[in-house]
């Protein structure tokens, strides 16, 4: 069988063994293990013209990373010139650059090409992409092609009539100088959060327009002494410490005390405390830090970390409105109090596409017998054995599918996915098989399992009602979030049965 699979490729049946959608840091990852398993037959395809995903496009002022960048990289490839304990985006950037460049991805890179679609052929045991370089086929198929990519506008009407520029934290436009103009933020959320205090201090006036507060927790974030990265350099074992350190504090608040609020809810009243506290001691003003409170529990929407975001709506130039927006006019914002509030240039920090048909999958996957995924999701609700396979598509894994990220750092998330992954395709190439599949059975079973475990996260309670979150979807349930440790997730990928899979020759 081996022999016919060569045969095949000689014949050009199959273009590639293996495809992989997105040359963000998931496909990053997956591109190093698979090198390091040797496999090499194989691209790392991409919609945009350059490497690094999200740190690529989002280039808006102050944007940086939200956990510590000790444990925000892989853990085969510390970085000990990071300039910051939260690294700035552009250094992320960077360092997706040196991991291409270090593992030898460049010649497996196929830059400026979008997937429109993925067809199963089951006769030919292969995926058919239709990309806009054309068609391309490959045995197997893995996404990494990322949730928060597609940037969201408002539906908010009278958009279009705004006769400023408008631009999204996601689609910044690096020339843009707001020295001294009228800026309008909406939205409060990561990042609004992150380019608030830096607007504040260049523009004339700015408004922020919030819907629901954010969380926001004191940020430890300093420059890193030019003796320590000398010393992580030196000493390597002394940034695994650091890191050690700091996943365990992430994997303690972030992801033990969300997914394992009903037997430590003590975890989420120590942070939301120390939020509340941090908050007070930023804002006295009763009246804006009022406004400023979220009426919901912490863990139920994103939260994240800043100095200076409170500090910023001290400033004389900055306005908070907490009105709802009732239409965007040629000149500004009209609110439903009857407010209007003039400005000429609008941003917006209104997030991405998460949890929307068009979004999981970005583009018409069709599986066995022609079933769409995101049709099949929408009606069965999004399920995925470990977070990356699907019975309804052969050969095909997913870096992010629906349970995989654990609120931890989505390094670690790309490593535990890799390595389920790379199983399933050692074991193929071992038995000479051409499908892979995932058994209805397993996939059931996980799904229950994590229904359950999903009952008692800090996302289901009470207090995350009205917090219009992004995490839960249209039924109900909160598939971007693995409701296990960190841990526990690395230790399945490396123990789950081979046997719920169904290799066939
Ligand atoms: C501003 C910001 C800050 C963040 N900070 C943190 C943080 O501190 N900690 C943390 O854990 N996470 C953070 N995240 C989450 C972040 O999404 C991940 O950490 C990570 O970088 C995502 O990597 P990815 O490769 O999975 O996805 P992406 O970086 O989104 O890369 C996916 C790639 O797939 C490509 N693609 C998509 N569709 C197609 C298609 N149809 N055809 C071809 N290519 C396609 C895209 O062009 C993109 O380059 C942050 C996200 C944002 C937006």
């Amino acid at each position: 069988m081996t022999n016919c699979l060569i045969r095949r490729y000689r014949r050009g049946v199959i273009d590639h063994e293996v495809v992989v959608v997105g040359a963000g840091f998931s496909g990053i990852g997956m591109g190093i293990a698979l090198r390091r398993h040797g496999l090499r037959d194989f691209v790392l395809l991409d919609a945009r013209a350059d490497v690094g995903g999200v740190w690529l496009v989002n280039t808006y002022p102050g944007v940086a990373v939200d956990i510590p960048s000790a444990s925000y990289s892989f853990s085969f490839e510390p970085n000990p010139d990071w300039s910051r304990v939260f690294a700035p985006g552009a250094e992320l950037k960077a360092y997706a650059d040196r991991c291409v460049a270090k593992y030898g991805l460049r010649p497996h890179l196929r830059l400026g090409t979008r997937v429109e679609r993925a067809d199963w052929d089951e006769d030919a045991r292969l995926w058919r992409l239709t990309t806009s370089s054309g068609p391309l086929t490959a045995r197997f198929l893995i996404t990494a092609n990322g949730v928060l990519h597609q940037p969201k506008r408002p539906d908010i009407p009278g958009l279009d009539t705004f006769a400023g520029r408008v631009v999204h934290t996601a689609e910044w436009d690096d020339s843009l100088d707001l020295t001294g103009r009228r800026v309008a933020v909406i939205g409060t959320g990561a990042s609004a959060l992150q380019a608030v205090p830096r607007i504040a201090r260049r523009a004339g006036h700015l408004h922020v327009f919030q819907r629901t507060p954010i969380w926001v927790a004191p940020k430890p974030d300093f420059r890193m002494p030019a003796w320590a990265r000398t010393l992580f350099r030196r000493v390597p074992v002394t940034q695994r410490l650091v890191r050690a350190v700091t996943n365990a504090v992430v994997e303690l608040f972030l992801v033990t005390g969300v997914t394992q609020y009903r037997r430590f809810p003590f975890l989420v009243g120590v942070i939301e405390g120390v939020c509340r506290r941090h908050l007070r001691r930023q804002v006295p003003e009763p009246e804006l830090r009022a406004a400023l409170t979220p009426s919901y529990g912490f863990g139920c929407k994103r939260p994240s970390m800043s100095n200076s975001y409170f500090p910023a709506f001290r400033r004389p130039n900055v306005t908070l409105v907490t009105s709802g927006i009732a239409r965007v006019t040629p000149s500004g914002v009209e609110t439903v109090d009857g407010a209007s509030h003039a400005f000429d240039t609008l941003v917006l920090g209104t997030g991405f596409k998460v949890i929307e048909p068009d979004n999981l999958p970005p583009y018409p996957v069709r599986g066995a017998d022609g079933v769409d995924l995101g049709e099949h999701w929408a009606r069965h609700r999004y399920q995925a054995y470990e977070g990356t396979s699907v019975p309804q598509a052969p050969n095909l894994w997913m870096l992010m599918g629906p349970y995989a990220f654990t609120g931890y750092s989505w390094f670690g998330m790309i490593e535990y996915q890799s390595t389920h992954i790379l199983r399933c395709l050692t074991e193929a190439r071992r038995r000479g098989a051409t499908r892979v599949q995932i058994s209805p059975e397993a996939n059931a079973r996980f799904f229950r399992s994590m229904l359950r475990r999903s009952s008692r996260t800090a996302l289901n309670r009470p207090a995350c009602a009205g917090s219009n979150s992004y995490y839960v979807d249209a039924a109900g349930d909160t598939p971007l979030l693995r409701p296990t440790s960190t841990l526990q997730a690395l230790r399945r990928s490396r123990r789950f049965d081979l046997d719920d899979y169904r290799f066939s020759a």
